[in-house]
């Protein structure tokens, strides 16, 4: 159980260095700096910023009786049996029981200690989220503390939940957090007319969004980390007016700063190819192909984002680009949001382009030191045409010897600072650069944020496809929705079973992905089961998606980690389930795994009822059209306050709080904000400097 309130009492009065590594915070080695390095987390400074998505609320009691599925609460009670059960996985089962009722603990991993702490007698205070149905529920991996004959006291403020990644804690984020916090004083409130439009000040917007006090009842109250509480909304117009001003600068830096080279070669590696290609390029693809040479040939950089919906071939457009930059001379970065993607995309585009001639540098993170060591060597000194990886191709020691193109995969997110950083790799000029995206961007988002962006549509499919029939059932009919799979995949094809996001804790997302794998292979004992969660080593989870790719395996369970662009055409049943807690671009995104075959194919929408007038027009949504860019219009409409959807995205954020679809609206407000901050100039380059952090030293450079 959380500490992280002693903790904060503790240090109230220390002072905190915000500028300082978080390796100099207690507890926090190079392993975890480098985890939290992932979430974008490298000062103590931007703990401040790093906001929770949800809150628990563990200031009261719930009696064992007055438990309710699918309602996360605190309880207590005494041990009355405990016992290590084999099914198909060991598992110790705990009966907690108070004066009236009882409830089931089920533990997957669980030590000799925690077991001996779990023996009968003993009370305990137990916080989870309850299953099944009044008089017989129970709880999967609680979280637990045992508790002697005066129990400790109960929490004042609602515990926040953190975004978190692989290997940190709910815990350890709370407590660094907490540690941070008090030295939010040390930080300037830059935009004090804010205030004067009734939005709340700087400090007392981050207090409210991190420890709220608790409320009577928080299901009548909104919560503080509603996208569109005041605070939120003073903090996204903060960060949405620093990326402005960002902008501004930089449409300043004098053109002869950001020249590009000359990319116009005649053309025969990509005549070759379209000679080798299995099939014809579709017409979009040869319009859009011919946009991006064009501006290629232009000696200002290229800043083109291709949308271009799921299976719409958008590998192909990039790797036309890719070989005229080859061709010519120069080299080329891909850059996929996961390393899976990076190396999906390693496959094919070697399959391709190795016949050709050009040689790929692919930087995995599971390389040994040499094999890396050599692959950068080659690039530097230009042997290796091509690198891919994910953002770690931005890291100071990926060194280019001629890098003419960047092509940046399925991340509409790429902002300004990633630019900047990108224009360090150029060799005195600034690489072109090649955005695709399966997420729509809203125009007039487009033109704010990015104003030198081109686009291109690819509005056409490769023939021969038929949509994906999309049915919304209930989760009650789950018995159904099982023979379904049994009949689809004892005809031969293969089929998904996509578990639920839990986007605090991959730890919980994994438990609940294996509780779904053992139950699903209870009741299709002839079929082969895999699962593929984000908690497994990426070996081990390559080599599953390989056996799924080969047919090995029937059928996959997975956690969201199959979100964007795997390809397994034989692929043609996903199941979905709790589809009404995820976003709509991500559902189309998820059933886009689907369909990528000449079989028609079906996604199946589970979901938990009583559905909400707003969750059944999205789902409904999602069933009357495969449309994405129809599909984007619906969810900006109904996205509207007080909804709180799962978000999370792969690859990095170009924004902390902000929300490039939800915070449209305020675009015009920070726009006009900056305008009036910009003649300012300390005060313009704090915000900046605070939002957009180090990247901004690269504006400087040029
Ligand atoms: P996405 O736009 O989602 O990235 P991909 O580039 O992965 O789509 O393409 C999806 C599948 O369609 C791939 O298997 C690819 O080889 C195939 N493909 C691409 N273009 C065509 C085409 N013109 N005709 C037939 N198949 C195509
Ligand atoms: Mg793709």
């Amino acid at each position: 159980m959380p500490t992280a309130r002693a903790a904060e009492h503790a240090t109230r009065t220390a002072s905190v260095d915000l500028q300082a590594p978080l390796t100099t915070l207690k507890g926090v080695g190079p392993a975890v700096a480098e985890r939290l390095e992932r979430l974008g987390l490298r000062q103590a400074r931007d703990l401040l910023f790093h906001l929770p998505l949800r809150f628990e609320d563990r200031t009261r009691l719930t009696p064992l009786a007055a438990l309710r599925p699918g309602q996360a609460a605190l309880f207590d009670g005494r041990v009355t049996h405990a016992e290590v059960v084999h099914r198909r996985r060991r598992m110790l089962v705990v009966t907690l029981a108070d004066d009236r009722a009882q409830i089931l603990l089920r533990f997957f991993h669980f030590g000799a200690n925690q077991q001996r702490r779990l023996s009968p007698g003993t009370r305990i205070r137990a916080f989870g989220e309850p299953r099944g149905v009044p008089g017989a529920l129970e709880c999967v991996h609680p979280e637990v503390q045992t508790v002697g004959n005066t129990p400790p006291a109960l929490e004042s403020h609602l515990t926040p939940i953190y975004p978190a990644a692989e290997g940190l804690s709910q815990n350890l984020l709370r407590r660094l957090v907490a540690h941070a916090l008090p030295g939010m004083q040390a930080l300037p409130d830059l935009l004090p007319e804010l205030s004067r439009q009734g939005l709340p000040g700087l400090h007392p917007a981050l207090e409210q969004l991190h420890h709220p006090p608790a409320q009577s009842d928080t299901r009548d109250a909104p919560e503080p980390a509603e996208p569109r509480s005041p605070a939120r909304t003073r903090l996204a117009l903060e960060e949405l007016c620093a990326h402005q001003l960002a902008r501004i600068q930089h449409s300043r830096t004098p053109r002869d700063r950001r020249s590009a080279p000359v990319i116009r070669p005649p053309g025969a590696l990509w005549q070759r190819l379209r000679q080798q290609l299995p099939f014809k390029p579709t017409g979009a693809q040869e319009r859009v192909t011919a946009e991006i040479l064009a501006d290629l040939a232009q000696p200002q950089p290229m800043n083109r984002l291709v949308q271009g919906d799921v299976g719409s071939g958008k590998t192909l457009v990039a790797v036309a680009a890719t070989l005229a930059a080859v061709e010519a001379g120069y080299q080329v970065a891909f850059m996929a949001p996961t390393e899976l993607l990076a190396r999906q995309h390693g496959r094919n585009l070697a399959q391709w382009l190795e016949p050709l001639g050009v040689s790929i540098a692919w930087l995995g993170g599971r390389q040994t030191a040499n094999e890396r060591g050599q692959l950068l060597a080659e690039l530097a000194d230009g042997q290796r045409q091509v690198a891919i990886g994910t953002h770690a191709l931005f890291q100071e020691e990926v060194r280019f010897h001629r890098l003419g193109l960047a092509i940046i995969d399925e991340q509409h997110r790429f902002g300004v600072h990633q630019r900047m950083a990108l224009r360090d790799k150029g060799n005195g000029w600034m690489p072109h650069q090649l955005i695709m995206t399966a997420t729509p961007i809203p125009r007039t988002l487009a033109m704010a944020l990015y104003a030198e962006l081109a686009s291109s549509v690819i509005d056409e499919r490769p023939p021969g496809r038929s949509p994906v029939r999309t049915a919304l059932i209930s989760h009650e009919r789950r018995d159904e929705v099982i023979e379904r799979i049994r009949a689809a995949c004892g005809a031969g094809t293969q089929a998904y079973w996509v578990c639920p996001l839990v986007e605090e804790s991959e730890q919980l997302e994994a438990e609940s992905a294996e509780a779904t794998a053992e139950r699903l292979r209870a009741a299709l004992p002839e079929l082969s089961i895999g699962l593929a969660h984000g908690r497994m080593k990426g070996r081990e989870r390559d080599a599953v998606m390989e056996h799924f790719r080969a047919g090995g395996i029937d059928l996959l369970v997975a956690t969201t980690v199959i979100e964007v662009g795997v390809d397994v055409p034989n692929a043609s049943l996903m199941i979905i389930e709790n589809a009404e807690r995820m976003g709509l671009s991500q559902l189309h995104q998820l059933r886009g795994r689907v369909g990528r075959g000449n079989t028609a194919s079906a996604c199946v929408l589970l979901y938990r009822p009583p559905l909400g007038d707003t969750a059944r027009e999205r789902l409904e949504a999602m069933r009357r059209t495969n449309d994405g860019f129809e599909i984007a219009e619906v969810d900006l409409k109904l996205r509207g306050p007080g909804e709180l959807l799962g978000t999370r995205q792969t690859g990095d954020r170009s924004f902390r709080v902000a929300d490039w679809a939800r915070d449209q609206d305020l675009l015009d407000a920070a726009t006009r904000l900056a305008l009036q901050v910009e003649s300012d100039t300390p005060r313009a380059t704090a915000l900046i400097e605070r939002w957009l952090g180090s990247a901004t030293r690269y504006a400087t450079v040029g």
